[in-house]
């Protein structure tokens, strides 16, 4: 199987509890067993724990992590929930995940505190992405040019947007309320809508700052993308007026992203990590899509630049074809559960262009990080 777009994963086995249960991402305790359970960012498992009735710190016994004292995060029992660890020796009290989260909403009001629990547990499950792909993201504490997250809900008189800016990533904690965010997905006409999704957009924002400062990334970015100097405001605000050109679909991955060149990036870079997810996940748990009975067209190598080096550019495409094979699957699965699809999107040959690109930059960035 190629490896060339699904990273191989640090860990790319399943991870158990003591007891033998499955172990996943978001469990904070085995519901087996009992056992406390958490995520250690530096071996990207999820394991059990034990205390030491004497040092007061967390074990696990997974052979290769048995030397290894823990400490669980500070905002583990607080509505946050976080499961994540701390090594022992680090400083501070807050882990990988908490660092990043500059401010969050007024908890004394009733239900900010489950929305902000939502929020926060989104934003871990893709950070676990950024951290298997090997991407910068340090605090703002850590790096001038490091990565913030701020969790605002808006009050009589003071919209607050989504967005990013200067590495920060503001998110409206609405967006964690289901029946407030799919009022607005239907008003706004959107296919997809979904914490992951605005995150992943906005951190597309925050990575394209961190290339751009490269003038000849630039020029390739401007040959795939369009010109970003054109005005933005003014791109947005005729979006806004006349929606996307009619025939959108045929160059663009969503209509928001025929908006702006900036806006296409991140549509683009979010769509990324949305099938780089699925992927890996199919892989991690031995699902070949190559092997399901089903027909889907295909894209082909031709699709790229032909400057792209051919066989990085064949195993590319084939994933590419894997996910679109992946995703009929697990739409009609959705579907027949009863539930709306979970990747109602079509690529086009642009499209796939654009993805190349963006595969391409975030493994320069992986490999300067
Ligand atoms: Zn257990
Ligand atoms: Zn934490
Ligand atoms: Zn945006």
């Amino acid at each position: 199987m190629s490896t060339i777009l699904s990273v191989p994963l640090v860990n790319d086995h399943l991870d158990v509890c003591i007891c033998g249960n499955p172990l996943y991402a978001h469990n904070s305790q085995c519901v087996a067993c009992g056992a406390e359970v958490g995520f250690d960012p530096v071996s990207q498992r999820v394991v059990s724990f034990a205390t030491d009735p004497v040092t007061g710190y967390w074990h696990t016994t997974i052979p290769e992590l048995s030397g290894q004292a823990f400490r669980m995060c500070l905002l583990r029992k607080t509505a946050c929930n976080c499961n994540w660890m701390l090594r022992a020796e680090t400083n501070g009290d807050h882990c990988l995940s908490c660092q990043l989260t500059q401010l969050i909403p007024q908890l004394g009001i009733p239900g900010n505190a489950k929305l902000w629990g939502r929020a926060e547990a989104a934003k871990r499950r893709v950070l676990i992405q950024l951290l298997r792909l090997g991407l910068p993201m340090k605090s703002k504490s850590a790096s001038p040019t490091g990565l913030g997250f701020k969790f605002m809900a808006s009050l009589p008189g003071e919209l607050v947007l989504t967005g990013h800016e200067d590495g920060v990533i503001t998110l409206n904690i609405s967006e964690a309320d289901d029946s407030e965010r799919e009022a607005m997905r239907e008003r706004m006409g959107e296919n997809y809508r979904t914490l992951a999704g605005h995150i992943r957009h906005e951190l597309g924002h925050y990575y394209w700052d961190l290339l751009s400062h490269d003038e000849s990334w630039l020029e390739i970015f401007r040959s795939c993308f369009g010109d970003e100097r054109q005005n933005y405001d003014t791109s947005l605000q005729n979006h806004h007026q006349n929606g996307a050109p009619s025939n959108w679909a045929q160059t663009y991955i969503s209509a928001y992203a025929s908006s702006h060149p900036w806006e296409d990036w991140a549509e683009t870079f979010g769509h990324y990590l949305h099938l780089e997810e699925g992927l890996s996940l199919a892989r991690h748990f031995g699902l070949e899509p190559n092997d399901l009975r089903l027909f889907a067209a295909e894209f082909n190598v031709a699709t790229l630049p032909a400057t792209v080096d051919q066989s990085a550019g064949h195993a590319f495409i084939a994933d590419v074809n894997r996910w679109i094979r992946l995703s009929l699957l697990i739409n009609d699965l959705a579907e027949g559960l009863g539930q709306p699809h979970p990747s109602p999107f079509v690529l086009n040959v642009a499209t796939v262009a654009k993805l190349w690109q963006v595969h391409s930059s975030l493994r320069k960035l992986s490999q300067k990080n």
